[in-house]
């Protein structure tokens, strides 16, 4: 069978779902490899690169969807790109089932077979095929580098000949995938950092990282923010008022703020006020990685910087791993190649799409005419 990549239509979109390492990888599980001409230039592959690791390179993207058993993309397709799908090819993207009626009726219409990345479950064996977690560990990252190449100052401290230095404080709220990678990178940048999150169960990997834990005045058992799977709940309006006290007594002192705060299928929780922007120091830094999804801090605008009035820069780039996307690509296209293999068991180039299989029957969002999302939860954790 022919594994295919076209160009991500979607403007400003940098990143490529085959990288010429992982073609190697799919023609070892006997795959013939396709891509579209320049896919990979924006993440710095060029059309040289993918024939010298024995992929076809395909002018059109109508030849390629055309030409190909199964289409690997990054972001949800477009109504035009579903139109091309037709009963014997499977797709595998990023593809928002849960807000996608229109995607998944057209599918379903075309008889395809489509297999979402964010729906992979989330249990350990499906760890190696986990982009929303491949993607947000860059997020976090860049989040620290971006916030530092909008400050003004060091974030180590130093005692120098021409003076001394403080260092930066930075504060992340939400220690989840991204968090944790931004809280990693500014530990290890030398700034002092603090870490909030609604699980109580994540201070010990926020502490073992070297930063501190926030923790609130609150009654302890009340605290647990906790949902099924590791994910967080709402919280009480008690808690919430708890929490934002505790924000706006450390705003004045941070220098950085990173927050990634997120409930599933839910807007962003407003966690970080207008007045705690007001009261920040002028050159410090917000970076909301929750802009996507309405933003933690009210004063974001989507896909923008903005400085305030009293001098605080605050980011809603909701782009960031494609802003890396030569690191973003290559571990993009892993999780697709590994996700590849559970589908190739024989290694014998043909999908063997096996809806018994609680990883791929996870993710597979439309099957043989049908709509197959919501998945039942998985048998084993
Ligand atoms: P996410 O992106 O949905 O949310 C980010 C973080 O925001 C979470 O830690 C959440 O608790 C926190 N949050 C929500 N409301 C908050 C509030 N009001 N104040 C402060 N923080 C708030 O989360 P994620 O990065 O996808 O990770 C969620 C969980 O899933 C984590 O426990 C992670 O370790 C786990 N996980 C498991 C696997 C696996 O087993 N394969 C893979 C990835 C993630």
């Amino acid at each position: 069978m022919k594994i295919g990549v076209p160009k991500e239509t979607i403007a400003g979109e940098n990143r490529v779902a085959m990288t010429p390492e992982s073609a190697a990888q799919l023609q070892k599980l006997g795959y013939d490899c396709l891509i579209q001409s320049k896919a990979g230039e924006a993440a710095g592959f060029s059309d040289a690169d993918y024939e010298a690791a024995g992929v076809t390179v395909v002018k059109t993207a109508a030849a390629l969807w055309k030409d190909a058993d199964i289409i690997a993309k990054v972001r949800e397709p477009s109504e035009a790109e579903l139109k091309r799908l037709t009963k014997d090819k499977t797709l595998i993207s990023f593809f928002n089932p849960g807000g996608n009626e229109a995607g998944l009726a057209l599918a379903k219409e075309k008889g395809a077979n489509v297999i979402a990345m964010e729906m992979v479950p989330r249990i350990s064996r499906a760890q190696k095929m986990d982009a929303l977690s491949s993607m947000a560990n860059i997020a976090g990252y860049r989040a620290v580098i971006e916030a530092g190449n909008n400050f003004g100052r060091f974030f180590t401290g130093q005692v120098t000949a021409a003076g001394k230095v403080p260092p930066a404080k930075v504060l992340v709220v939400g220690a989840g995938v991204a968090g944790l990678a931004a809280i990693g990178t500014s530990t290890s940048l030398g700034a002092i950092t603090y870490a909030f999150d609604v699980r109580p169960e994540v201070a010990e990997q926020v502490e073992s990282m070297g930063a501190e834990f926030v923790y609130l005045d609150f009654d302890e058992e009340q605290q647990d923010g906790s949902a099924s799977g590791g994910y967080a709940s709402v919280s009480s309006p008690e808690f919430h008022a708890a929490q934002l006290a505790k924000f706006r007594e450390l705003a004045p002192e941070m220098d950085i703020v990173i927050t990634t705060a997120l409930i599933p299928n839910r807007e962003a929780p407003e966690l970080w006020t207008a007045d705690m922007v007001e009261a920040m120091k002028p050159g410090s830094v917000i970076v909301d990685l929750a802009a996507e999804k309405g933003g933690n801090c009210k004063l974001t605008k989507k896909d923008e910087k903005i400085v305030t009035k009293n001098g605080v820069t605050i980011i809603g780039y909701t782009d960031f791993p494609s802003r890396m996307a030569t690191q973003a690509s290559t571990l993009y296209a892993n999780n697709i190649r590994h996700m590849m293999t559970d589908l190739t068991p024989e290694k014998d180039g043909k999908v063997n799409h096996d809806m018994d299989d609680d990883v791929i029957r996870g993710a597979t969002v439309a099957y043989q005419g049908e709509i197959t999302f919501p998945p039942p939860p998985p048998k084993i954790q």
